[in-house]
């Protein structure tokens, strides 16, 4: 058994003002947190620049693997800025006027040009997570549409709206998106996430944008669309992760439906190798209370059972009352849940043994699937995956083998960005020319972390030197014999 205990499902924070302090990010990470997640829909550039300023002083003083993942607000659509609260009453009359803002009370503003153009009468116009609800009654003119209140509340300045029922032509990134992902480059950080993608080609655009930059930043597409269900093939296919955006999938296909959608986009996700992240409110109750609801507890478990790679904590750690606990009691929940879970192997991919035939043809498939499966047969305390991109770590991770893959790197850029991948404890080693000394390092840092004993099998997964995508030669070995003059 591995002295260390090693987080198998990963902890995805939203960084918010409630975390906002190198200590409070410390803590987080020392809590559990894997990765941070910078909302762009909220906030200002000098509040956002802080943050990552927090986050890599915190990864680089504890010498952790911590991701930062830019979350692009996209398609979506908000309310203008108005100047107070203002209350809807069921059956009331409103007119909405595409504007970034007004000081007219007869009108609510919203920020989205083609509104007037997109919807027609009778279509649901849903604000604040659904909660208010207006419908149609009228296209008036190229701006300016009337409707009446189905469901009232209070609403306010910027807040969300959905159309279920209309289709949305706004373009995947907008100007504010491009000058996001400017950011997201300039500041080095990790991941890029697109909200409300409906096909491949909205991954594409941000790609082409990306392309403008000497960058290659992963994207992550958030499922929260009814038209990316429809494409969900085509979106994984074409995306580096996929998150289930709970929030805005439950408004715009109903709640219901969500438990059977996350199983779904989970396993799809599984099967072709990409990370998939759960997310919205996971720990809701903890915003104000230090302890979760029993079904919340139960949703977190459920979810490391679907065998996702990470959790996402959202309003808990950005504007909850107990962001640090909040973080604890999700690692508690993921290592309870792994515990219970470990002892049925193999469940999620049983195409593992080379009987059954592989899910993935690639010559890279089919030399992890052979160091995973070697692992599991000869019972090896882990997988040693040397990788420069992060991809054999993560076709490795993508069996959900139940045993530790420690991925090796001298790329600080996989370093940090292979933080989201389940069971994939990421470990930098310096710059080497050879594989002897690569070994070397690994060994060292295998010692220093407790990972494993001398006398315990390892798998290692190499390839050509330094190479991204030339993984091709597996070796069991004692640990002892890894690298001898080490140990
Ligand atoms: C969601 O809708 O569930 C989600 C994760 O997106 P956001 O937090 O940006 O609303």
């Amino acid at each position: 058994m591995l002295e260390k205990p090693v987080a198998f499902t990963k902890i995805l924070a939203t960084l918010g003002p409630a975390c906002g302090s190198l200590a409070k990010v410390k803590m987080m990470i020392q809590a559990g947190v894997t990765a941070f997640r910078l909302n762009m829909s909220h906030g200002d550039e000098e509040t956002r620049l802080e943050y990552v300023g927090f986050v890599k002083a915190a990864r680089k003083e504890l010498k952790r693997s911590v991701a930062i993942l830019v979350d692009l607000r996209g398609p979506r659509i908000r309310l203008g800025k108005f100047p107070e609260h203002r209350t809807l009453v069921k059956g009331d009359k409103i007119t909405l006027k595409v504007a970034k803002s007004t000081t007219d009370q007869s009108v609510l503003p919203i920020d989205y040009k083609n509104f007037a153009q997109d919807v027609h009468s009778e279509q649901r116009v849903l604000i604040r997570d659904g909660r208010i609800a207006l419908v149609v009654d009228r296209v008036v003119d190229s701006k300016t549409v009337s409707c009446t209140v189905r469901r009232g509340g209070v609403i306010s300045a910027n807040q969300g709206v959905n159309l279920p029922d209309t289709i949305v032509t706004a373009p995947a990134i907008a100007a504010k998106d491009r000058r996001d992902i400017k950011f997201a480059v300039e500041h080095e950080c990790d991941w890029l996430a697109l909200s409300f993608v409906r096909s491949a080609e909205d991954i594409a655009a941000v790609r082409r944008q990306l392309a403008k930059y000497d960058l290659a930043l992963p994207v992550m597409a958030k499922i929260e669309h009814p038209m990316a269900i429809d494409n969900l093939q085509e979106i994984i296919a074409a995306s580096n992760g996929v998150m289930v955006a709970r929030g805005d999938l439950a408004v715009e296909m109903g709640h219901e439906i969500v438990p059977t959608l996350q199983k779904r986009i989970v396993r799809e996700a599984i099967i072709h190798a990409i990370p998939v992240v759960v997310a919205t409110q996971m720990l809701e109750s903890m915003i104000d209370s230090v302890e979760p609801t029993r079904a919340e507890v139960s949703d977190v478990g459920n979810a490391v059972l679907d065998g996702v790679d990470a959790v996402m904590l959202s309003g808990e750690t950005a504007v909850g009352s107990y962001p640090v606990e909040a973080c604890r009691i999700m690692r508690r929940i993921a290592r309870r849940t792994e515990e219970a879970q470990f002892h049925d192997t193999w469940r999620l991919r049983p195409s593992i043994m080379p009987t059954a035939g592989l899910p993935e043809t690639s010559p890279e498939m089919a030399i992890t699937n052979a160091a995973v499966y070697s692992a599991h047969k000869a019972k090896a305390a882990l997988i040693l995956a040397f990788t420069e991109s992060g991809r054999s770590a993560r076709l490795c991770s993508s069996f959900r083998a139940r045993l530790p893959i420690v991925a090796c790197t001298m790329n600080e850029r996989s370093f940090h960005r292979m933080s989201l991948f389940w069971g994939v404890s990421p470990v930098r080693i310096p710059k080497v020319s050879r594989i002897r000394d690569m070994n070397k390092h690994a060994a060292k840092e295998l010692t220093a972390h407790r990972f494993i004993r001398p006398d315990q099998l390892v798998v290692s997964l190499t390839g050509s030197f330094a190479v991204s995508g030339a993984t091709n030669t597996v070796r069991l070995i004692p640990f002892s014999r890894l690298a001898p003059s080490t140990q």
